[in-house]
């Protein structure tokens, strides 16, 4: 199989359409069958449940090559169970997880040529996504649903090398305890647009969001959760109803502790603490783990001291085993890498 003639070292996340996403319809109660198709366009009524009160969630995965040329995807079968914990939240019809995962394969295989080569730095990221597509004017679930994927090629998240992030406390919540910020909902990043670009305009990269109820415990941030180092080596991750499972964090929490034979800990992190930590990072598909270097608050500053200029030792170890893991070059536990029959 030919690659696509496409520059990976240098494509940043953009969307590029690919030929081939796969769309299933939901109608009188039931799942079609559904297809790949070449039409990149989705026509709708003005009143579909979507536009009108944003019933859509989506999940996010990548696609590989690795080491010895096989296409494969990380955990699928935790995006599928993730999207539909979703959809029940949402008052959606579950795709079934079985159906999204050959769906994935199918879109992944109908677009081979666009998984980028091993050692490119690239990714072929994947996009299943799923909306009310019925008019609905009274606030009621819509009866009619679309479930699609698309791919498209991403670039090497670290390009031009490894550049630690510099945070914010952000006076804006992200989620509400009982809330929606478990779920993979459009709606939790509609919400956090303002605070983001805030956060940007102040010359900060992104927000720490704290639990909206006391405002002294550690969330995530706007799509990523954190890990922190603590200086005797244990990693931790804060534990809360309100935060997204992370499929990246769930990993490299088994990957400290039955890989590399580290402490690991998920449990309530003060925001109080934070200043005590040798190395803190961001998880999620996209990057796997963005280090942060320095976080800002009303009347301080946080810099850890693993820096500006480097991951710290112990995210570095993390970053190299997962990665490793996802590219092949390291073996993985038992049911990790979902290989493509192309
Ligand atoms: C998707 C997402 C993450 C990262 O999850 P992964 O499964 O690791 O990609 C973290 N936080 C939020 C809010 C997200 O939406």
């Amino acid at each position: 199989m030919e690659k696509k003639n496409v520059d990976w070292a240098n494509l940043g996340f953009g969307y590029m359409p690919t030929e081939w996403r796969f769309v299933a319809n939901y109608r009188d109660g039931k799942w079609d069958d559904g297809e790949l198709t070449q039409d990149a366009t989705i026509t709708m009524s003005e009143c579909a449940g979507v536009l009108q009160y944003a019933q859509t969630c989506f999940e996010g995965l990548k696609a590989y090559t690795t080491e010895d040329g096989r296409i494969v995807t990380f955990r699928p079968d935790l995006n599928a169970a993730r999207m539909s914990d979703s959809c029940k939240r949402l008052e959606m019809p579950v795709f079934p997880e079985d159906k999204f995962i050959e769906a994935v394969e199918k879109v992944v295989a109908a677009n081979a040529e666009w998984v980028p080569p091993y050692g490119s730095g690239a990714t072929l990221y994947i996009r299943p996504f799923m909306f009310g597509i019925n008019p609905v004017i009274g606030v009621k679930p819509a009866t009619e649903y679309q479930f699609r994927i698309f791919c498209t090629p991403v670039g090497p998240y670290f390009k031009g090398g490894v550049k630690p992030l510099t945070l914010t406390v952000s006076d804006f919540d992200r989620a509400a305890p009982h809330g929606t910020g478990n779920i993979k909902a459009g709606l939790n990043y509609a919400m956090s647009l303002h605070p983001v670009m805030e956060a940007h305009r102040n010359g900060f990269d992104e927000n720490m969001y704290l639990d909206p109820a006391t405002r002294t415990k550690v969330e995530e941030t706007g799509g990523a959760n954190f890990l922190f180092v603590t200086k005797d080596g244990t990693v931790v991750t804060p534990q809360s109803d309100s935060i997204l499972p992370s499929i990246t964090r769930r990993s490299l929490m088994i990957v400290a502790e039955k890989v590399l034979g580290m402490k690991a800990e998920q449990r309530e992190v003060l925001f109080e603490e934070v200043k005590d930590f040798a190395e803190c990072g961001l998880c999620g598909t996209a990057a796997v783990i963005s280090p942060v270097g320095k976080i800002v608050y009303k009347g301080g500053e946080i810099c850890f001291p693993s820096g500006m200029t480097q991951m710290g030792p112990t995210i570095q170890k993390l970053y190299d085993t997962l990665t490793g893991i996802q590219m092949g070059r390291l073996e993985a536990p038992e049911g990790w890498i979902h290989e493509i029959n192309v």
